[in-house]
């Protein structure tokens, strides 16, 4: 048995620290906030194995301009923030040659495709099973050559096993009928799903992780405190902790903690938002994605939600609420009747990498430290199969998949 301080109750922090708790180790989470607050409060809520494709495609820097320039594109960056962006942003042009999205894709698809498997015995014991959808979603196209652009994403998927059915207009209606015929392709791939609430998601975990004896304290924490073995203390705005084994579960806060470990990685908040409907007169079967607009419509036990959108302005700058009403616009364009009232706004920051590819495995210079950051668009789907990893990783035993590709001296 032994001592692990995890920093961060977001869903990979905590998903870990259950994880890790099953295996009897003595476990406490840190983080200023409660439970799932955070990115984990609002995101799409979609499980996907089918994400496995990067966000940095080829052919990406010719598509920016048009994204840049189109008031309902699905991108934005504030110009004073561009000069500290563009190291970043230049690691994410330079991911995208064919063999590098091959290999990243590769990658991703071994740690997603676990994601029901390892979230379940989870949610199992935390009795939330019925959180968790396994309904399939659709992707739509305007366009059948919209559809046809995005070819190669299409292939990396097929070609790593994730069933894509096309399907045409008279295909989309017949599965999501409240679409009409507004679009000439789709795809349907059976076999992701989704989670009807992430808060409830990760709270329920956590409450389910302190049942079973693990410990959570709500406190920020401001400095590690690194001995010759690696950090042996941590410094919060409640006093010292002393610790034995440190897993750094911070979201896009990590490398403020990573970096002073000695492991500095290129990691940017990928700022999205997202509009909940309380009462939206709608109802889907499964969630419905726009590839061109690049959002997801999932239906939430709260309502209808429309999450997507790329806001590069830095972690504390304020929200842009107008990203959230180009989300709205797209929501009556794609179903008019819509109703409005009581609809939500929020900002979250996806902790990213420019590869999209997570941190995952032990700090380069202390065998008492483990990542667990930088899922990017990934957090929900990759946070229990993380855990998993994490708790192999402690115990010493190889995990079941290769994670060198997620190491943190990989840029
Ligand atoms: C609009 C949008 C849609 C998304 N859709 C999806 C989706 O459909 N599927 C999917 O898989 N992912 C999706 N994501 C991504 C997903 O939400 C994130 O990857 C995930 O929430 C990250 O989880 P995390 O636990 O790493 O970070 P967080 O949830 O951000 O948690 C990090 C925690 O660390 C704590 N912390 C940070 N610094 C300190 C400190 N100094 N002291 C104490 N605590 C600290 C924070 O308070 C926070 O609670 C989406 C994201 C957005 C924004």
């Amino acid at each position: 048995m032994k001592k692990i301080t995890i920093i961060g109750a977001g869903i990979v922090g905590v998903a870990t620290a259950a994880y890790l708790r099953r295996e009897g180790h003595d476990v406490t989470i840190v983080d200023m906030r409660p439970p799932g607050e955070y990115t984990s409060f609002g995101n799409a809520g979609i499980l996907s194995p089918g994400s496995c494709v990067p966000i940095a495609m080829p052919g990406i820097l010719k598509k920016v301009p048009g994204y840049l320039a189109d008031p309902m594109g699905p991108l934005k960056i504030r110009l004073s923030y561009f000069p500290q962006a563009l190291p970043w942003l230049m690691r994410f042009v330079g991911s995208t040659s064919r063999s590098k999205v091959e290999y990243i894709a590769d990658a991703l698809i071994s740690m997603l495709n676990q994601t029901f498997d390892a979230h379940a015995p989870l949610a199992q014991n935390a009795n939330c099973s019925d959180i968790i959808r396994k309904s399939g979603y659709i992707v739509v196209y305007d366009t059948d050559q919209a559809y046809r652009n995005d070819a190669l994403a299409w292939k990396l998927r097929r070609d790593r096993g994730v069933i894509c059915n096309e399907i045409d207009a008279a295909g989309i209606e017949r599965l999501v009928p409240a679409l009409g015929r507004n679009y000439e392709r789709g795809v349907h791939l059976p076999e992701q799903g989704y989670v009807i609430n992430p808060e409830r998601l990760t709270k329920t975990y956590a409450r389910q992780f302190q049942q079973d004896g693990g410990t959570i304290l709500q406190r920020k924490v401001l400095d590690i405190e690194i001995g010759p073995q690696g950090p042996r203390a941590i410094n919060t705005d409640a006093g010292r902790l002393e610790v034995e084994n440190l897993v750094l579960c911070a979201g896009v806060h990590s490398n403020e903690f990573s970096s002073k470990l000695g492991d500095s990685v290129p990691l940017e908040a990928e700022r999205g938002y997202h509009v909940t409907f309380s009462d939206p007169s709608l109802e889907l079967p499964m969630p419905v994605a726009s590839a061109q607009n690049k959002f997801f419509i999932t239906p939430m036990e709260m309502g209808m939600r429309i999450a997507g959108q790329t806001e590069f302005a830095g972690i504390e700058a304020e929200p842009d609420y107008s990203r959230a009403d180009v989300l709205m616009k797209h929501m009556k364009r794609m179903f008019p009747n819509v109703r409005e009232v009581d609809a939500t706004r929020w900002m979250g920051r996806r902790p990213s990498m420019p590869d999209s590819m997570p941190v995952i495995g032990r700090a380069t210079k202390f065998a008492n430290t483990y990542y667990a950051f930088g899922h990017g668009h990934l957090g929900l789907v990759g946070s229990a199969p993380t855990g998993r990893i994490i708790a192999d990783l402690v115990a010493g035993r190889q995990p079941n998949i290769d994670i060198t590709p997620f190491r943190p001296d990989r840029f």
